[in-house]
C-alpha cells in the first residue's frame, strides 16, 4: 500500500511501516493520534508544490477541528491510477471528521466565497467563508478536484486529488 508523507519539498511513497504516536494536549484535554508512515526503502519521489499542499491541508484540518466537538479527525492519502509507464502519479487525500456535518443542499455552495451553512450559529463558529473557496482554487492550481461527503451530525470527509510528476529516487549517502 503506497502512502505519501511530506519531507521538505518532496513526497515519497513506497512500502511503508507505521509508527503510531499519541500525545495529550494539556490544555484542551484532547488526544491527538498520528500515524506516521515511514518509508523504509523509498523507491520514488514526486514533485509537489509543498506550499500549496500544506495550505490546503491546514485549511481542511482547521475546519475539521472547528466543526468537531468529539470523536476523531483522520487524514489519509492514497495513490490512485498509477500506471507503471506514466511519469505522473495521482494522489487522493482525505480529511475525515466526526463533527456536525453539512446539509445535502449546501455541499456544493460551501466551496463558493463567503458561503457558510445557513443552519449554523455564526456567533459560535465565526469565520469568513473564504477558506474553502481558497482551498478549491489551490487544488485546481495543482490540477486536482475537491469534493465533500457528509452526513448530518455524523461528520464530513473532504477529499481532493493531486497529480505529481515522478522523479528518480535519490537517497542520501550512508555514513558509517
Ligand atoms: P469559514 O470556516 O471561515 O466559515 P470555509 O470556507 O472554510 O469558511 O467554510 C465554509 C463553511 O463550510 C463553514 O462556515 C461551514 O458552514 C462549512 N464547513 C466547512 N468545513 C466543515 C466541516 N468540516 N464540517 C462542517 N461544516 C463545515
Amino acid at each position: 500500500h503506497p502512502h505519501a508523507y511530506a519531507d521538505g519539498d518532496t513526497y515519497h511513497y513506497g512500502n511503508q511501516h507505521t509508527d503510531r504516536h499519541s500525545h495529550r494536549h494539556a490544555h484542551t484535554d484532547r488526544y491527538a493520534h498520528t500515524d506516521q508512515y515511514r518509508d523504509a526503502h523509498p523507491h520514488a519521489y514526486v514533485d509537489a508544490d509543498a506550499g500549496k499542499l500544506r495550505q490546503i491541508l491546514i485549511n481542511l484540518l482547521g475546519n475539521a477541528v472547528k466543526f468537531t466537538e468529539s470523536g476523531t479527525i483522520k487524514i489519509d492519502v492514497k495513490t490512485r491510477t498509477h500506471d507503471e509507464t506514466s511519469d505522473t502519479v495521482d494522489f487522493v487525500f482525505s480529511v475525515r471528521d466526526t463533527g456536525i456535518g453539512i446539509p445535502e443542499d449546501q455541499k456544493k455552495t460551501i466551496f463558493d466565497a463567503f458561503e457558510q451553512q445557513r443552519s449554523q450559529d455564526h456567533a459560535k463558529y465565526g469565520g469568513t467563508g473564504l477558506g474553502l473557496a481558497i482551498t478549491k482554487r489551490l487544488v485546481e492550481m495543482m490540477g486536482g478536484e475537491i469534493w465533500v461527503e457528509s452526513e448530518m451530525r455524523r461528520g464530513s470527509t473532504f477529499c481532493f486529488t493531486a497529480r505529481f510528476g515522478l522523479q528518480a529516487a535519490t537517497l542520501p549517502a550512508a555514513v558509517s
